[in-house]
């Protein structure tokens, strides 16, 4: 199927950060690998135009981010070095996450490898997250597009406080996020549906809550569009993270979600956002399996 990718796209980084800037080759390597995707099925972007970022986001904090002149502060929030190739690489993984909700739209399921960047806010950037791609990619598709109400699944192990913010006014967007309750940001900015776990939380309990969230917010959402941010975080191998899920516990959870957002016709596009296991082939595994089952509903037959 048709994937996005900026991997080749990288950014001067210390050798010790955690940031997993080797896992997106990998990820597309190991794509084209198990046949999720040939290599001409996975595409690059240009960088997404500052109008589009500035539809969604404060135009003064996009001219520092733009410019290198981000304060001292912010610069520390961010959590990554500002470089030129930083910035180039964010505007093209947000693209990639437009191209992907073009995709959905058209053909019931996209997907971006990368993206997912929910702790960049109207007016701040932090948390190795410079532009909020599903907020871009939504404001477009709107203007592209028939589709207006939409709902976003976070469920990245940190809760998506800049996608709350940036959505909060918007009475056609519903935003979910399922989280460590202990994990950063520890300033929330409320989702319109937040689940607090608790550490330790497993597959069992996990899958449980995620059902019984989704239960609440797809008729309130009802979504012609879904965003669904399939953190890696929550393995219990991960070295941010608070919660315990296993590889197939992750799998069980990217399953549900798509299944339950197709089956709830909503157009769903799939983010990777954030994954930092100890070992960086376990957060490659935890996102080919993410693929792969997104590739599994991009099938003529579907599920079952
Ligand atoms: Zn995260």
């Amino acid at each position: 199927m048709d994937l996005w990718s900026h991997d080749r796209w990288t950014f001067p980084l210390p050798a010790t950060h955690k940031f997993p800037l080797a896992k997106y080759a990998r990820l597309r390597a190991r794509l084209e690998a198990e046949g999720i995707a040939r290599a001409d099925e996975i595409h690059e972007c240009e960088p997404a135009p500052w109008e589009w970022i500035e539809a969604v986001q404060e135009a003064a904090l996009v001219d520092r981010i733009r410019t290198g002149t981000l304060s001292v502060r912010e610069q520390r929030g961010l959590g990554l070095p500002w470089s030129p190739a930083l910035v180039e690489r964010a505007r093209r993984t947000t693209a990639g996450t437009v191209a992907a909700a073009r995709r959905a739209l058209a053909r019931g399921v996209g997907m971006n490898l990368g993206g997912g960047t929910h702790h960049a806010g109207y007016d701040f950037a932090r948390g190795y997250c410079l532009f909020n791609d599903v907020a871009v990619a939504l404001a477009r598709v709107r203007a592209e597009s028939g589709a207006r109400r939409a709902l976003v699944v976070d469920c990245d192990v940190h809760q998506g406080d800049g996608t709350a913010q940036v959505l909060a006014g918007d009475g056609d967007a519903f935003t979910v996020s399922l989280h460590g309750a202990r994990n950063y940001p520890f300033q929330r900015i409320a989702s319109d549906l937040d689940v607090d776990l608790p550490t330790g939380t497993g597959d069992r309990a996990y899958l449980r809550a995620l059902d019984e969230t989704l239960d609440l917010a797809l008729p309130r959402a009802r979504p012609d569009i879904a965003f669904y941010l399939a953190g890696a975080d929550p393995f219990e191998g991960d070295r941010l993270g608070r919660l315990a899920l296993t590889k197939p516990g992750l799998r069980a959870r990217d399953q549900l979600v798509v299944e339950r957002l197709r089956e709830a016709g909503a157009a769903v596009v799939v983010v990777l956002a954030g994954g930092y296991a100890r070992d960086v082939a376990d957060t490659v595994d935890i996102n080919a399996a993410t693929a792969a089952v997104v590739a599994a509903a991009d099938a003529p037959q579907g599920f079952g």
